[in-house]
């Protein structure tokens, strides 16, 4: 039974040079998407790694990806495998940005700045309370091995290739996987998972051109030949309706049930925020949580057809196009979804319909009462003093299943962000207590995973 007391006076009396050494790594601009500052955002991690971690660690390349950093400290019966990216958005739009995205600048107790929260800032804080737990407990209790990616913003075209060539040196009992966030409420969360994506754009063609809309008589028109085939994917009850779609998703378990029946979820708070009276189907408690966590979406997020400007123009369009994301439960994958859609539409009659498929990951989810999730529980609580909020997933996507249901890694997820952290959108912030606390919560999560006991 360890105290951890020496440990967070030791993280605390250093706070003001952690958060320096994360500005270094925010003012160094990495915008995947764009290729800006990638191998010097890597050779800056590596460095840290090495230094700051303690870790034997190289950063190595597939395929022409960009570097990746794994690595390897200490010694103990479990090993733990660390995920997080060193790649961030693009900071765009700029002018809605109160200071300079990489200018980190502190406000009232929050550091602001692209990447603090998503994800330099969790990556850092994990390196220094490894520090900070030799400096204070002493020799580590378990293996460490990291994996920093650096273009998971831009989709992780490399990963699988990676994992397949040197998955033998991420082998772990588990993974902490890159983020977590305090909820509105201002509970520390911990996740289990992940929703998966598949991103298509369907493109109808009609006429060879746009034509007087006196034609439409007898010419064809792509955007209600469009908007005909989108009313198929799903019905004014928000149910999706595509062919065998719903029969793929995997109902939650009695486990899955009881963790819904008790997970706290700010209804009135969500209705706020979105400025909305009701939510989808009018759904409230436990079926709203089972729908919002269990159950996929097909989204329309645009779409795109004839004349939409100022007065009026009479034109019957010839080109008509919609962006649709699914986001994505077991046992649905982008390419199931994909067979899928291409199989309703044809069955229907809408084989002109081109169905292109975009970005899309596998769903991962791992059980909540894993060695993984039950010691990040205990850290959690001993760093926060309250009981942490365990989410069966994050709503979100990210590469999980290429490493963790690849090499069977049962997964949790915790980190330095909060509600309003502002991921992938102007003013990204952390609150420094925050950062400080994920330190002190990772460093006893070193500890409880390798079946050690708090004070
Ligand atoms: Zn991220």
């Amino acid at each position: 039974v360890t105290s951890f007391a020496e440990f967070d006076s030791y993280v605390r009396a250093r706070e003001r040079e952690y958060i320096d050494e994360l500005k270094v790594l925010i003012r160094q601009p990495t915008v995947s998407a764009q290729g800006i500052g990638i191998p010097e955002t890597a050779r800056i991690v590596l460095d840290r790694t090495k230094k700051r971690g303690g870790i034997n660690a190289e950063a190595l390349r597939v395929d022409g990806g960009p570097p990746t950093i794994v690595g390897e400290t200490g010694r103990g019966e479990r090993t733990l495998l660390i995920y997080n990216h060193y790649d961030v958005q693009p900071p765009d739009p700029l002018d809605e940005w109160a200071t300079p995205p990489f200018e980190p600048t502190e406000r009232d107790g929050f550091l602001f700045g692209r990447g603090v929260s998503d994800n330099k800032g969790n990556l850092l804080a994990r390196l220094q309370a490894i520090e900070a737990y030799r400096a204070t407990i002493g020799e580590l209790p378990l293996r460490i091995r990291v994996l920093y990616e650096g273009e998971e913003e831009s989709g992780s075209a490399h990963l699988a290739a990676f994992v397949a060539r040197y998955g033998e040196r991420l082998r772990a009992d588990g993974c902490i996987w890159e983020a977590g966030y305090k909820d509105a409420a201002g509970r520390p969360t911990i996740s289990c998972g992940l929703k998966g994506i598949a991103y298509v754009e369907l493109r109808v063609r009609g006429a060879i051109k746009d034509a007087h809309s006196s034609l439409a008589t007898i010419v064809p028109n792509a955007a209600w030949r469009l908007v005909w085939a989108l009313a198929t994917l799903k019905n004014p009850n928000d149910e999706i309706t595509i062919d065998g779609f719903m029969d793929a998703v995997r109902p939650p378990t009695a486990a899955d049930r009881e963790l819904l029946e008790r997970l706290p979820f700010d209804e009135q708070g969500m209705l706020r925020i979105h400025g909305i009276k009701r939510f989808v189907r009018g759904l409230e408690g436990f079926e709203l949580r089972k729908k919002h966590f269990f159950e996929p979406t097909c989204t329309i997020c645009g779409i795109v057809s004839g004349y939409t400007g100022a007065g009026s123009k009479t034109v019957l369009p010839a080109v008509a196009s919609a962006k649709i994301d699914f986001r994505l439960v077991p046992d649905l994958t982008p390419e199931k979804v994909t067979g899928l859609l291409r199989a309703h539409l044809d069955r229907r009659g809408f084989e002109d319909i081109e169905v292109v498929p975009g970005h899309g990951e596998p769903p991962s989810r791992w059980p909540t009462d894993s060695v993984t999730a039950k010691a990040a529980v205990e850290a959690c609580r001993g760093a926060y003093g309250t009981e942490p909020v365990v989410y069966p997933l994050l709503a979100g996507s990210g590469p999980m299943a290429q490493v963790c249901d690849t090499l069977g890694i049962p997964v949790a997820g915790f980190g330095s962000g909060n509600a309003a952290s502002a991921n992938h959108a102007p003013n990204e912030n952390i609150a420094i207590v925050d950062y400080v606390d994920h330190i002190r919560a990772f460093g006893r999560f070193l500890h409880t995973f390798a079946g050690r006991a708090l004070a």
